[in-house]
């Protein structure tokens, strides 16, 4: 087992790092904002609408490797 990956088990925060060790606050880290099926239908009319949840993908391995439903989180991202 590599130490890396045990290491992000114990990170105080908590958060999940893809496999370049970046974390959701990293700049080549991209939110992608997931939303319900009537939350779609407004954004396709250009209505801003709340995500149901946000995926954080890594612009440079293509991983998505965390997600989050919770409010703070989707505030910043709507
Ligand atoms: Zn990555």
């Amino acid at each position: 087992m590599n130490d890396i990956q045990a290491n992000t088990n114990f990170d105080k925060l908590n958060l999940k790092k893809c496999r370049d060790g970046f974390d959701r606050n990293h700049h080549l880290v991209t939110p992608q904002a997931e939303y319900s099926g009537i939350g779609w239908f407004l954004v396709t009319f250009g209505i801003t609408t709340r995500p149901v949840k946000i995926k954080y993908k890594c612009r440079k391995c293509n991983e998505i490797f965390d997600e989050s439903s919770a409010k703070e989180d989707l505030d910043k991202n709507t």
